[in-house]
């Protein structure tokens, strides 16, 4: 089921792009917890980590690198940040489109509530 985030691959609604390539989009959350959230995911549609298969470890590899490479640009690798992929309902999932939030920019709470 398409989600708002293939309306962002697609370009038909707005979003603050940070990074693209032909496999992966990341950009700003609306309604960032940090003072830097983005989010990383793929472009093909991906609903939730209980539909990884084998076919996708490379890309899921790639998801967490680039995540990295744009903590690091973004200056919020040696303070630290923190990588999230949430799974329906008890995750907190909201959005059924794999995605990985990249928080940064302040201290974060363990454990999550
Ligand atoms: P989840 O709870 O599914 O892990 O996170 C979904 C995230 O997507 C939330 O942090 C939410 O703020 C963000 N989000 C939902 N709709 C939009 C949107 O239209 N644009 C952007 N940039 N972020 C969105």
């Amino acid at each position: 089921m398409a989600t708002i985030f293939n309306k962002i691959i697609n370009k038909e609604i707005p979003a603050d792009i940070v990074y693209e390539d032909d496999e992966i989009l990341a950009f700003k959350d609306i309604e960032p917890q940090a003072p830097i959230h983005i989010l990383v995911i793929p472009k093909i549609e991906i609903a939730t980590l209980n539909e990884l298969s084998d076919e996708h470890e490379l890309l899921t590899g790639k998801i967490i690198h680039r995540a990295s490479l744009i903590a690091k640009e973004m200056g919020l690798s040696e303070d630290g940040y923190r990588l999230v992929i949430n799974c329906n309902k008890n995750g907190g999932q909201a959005v059924y489109h794999l995605h990985c939030h990249l928080l940064g920019g302040r201290a974060m709470q363990w454990p999550p509530g």
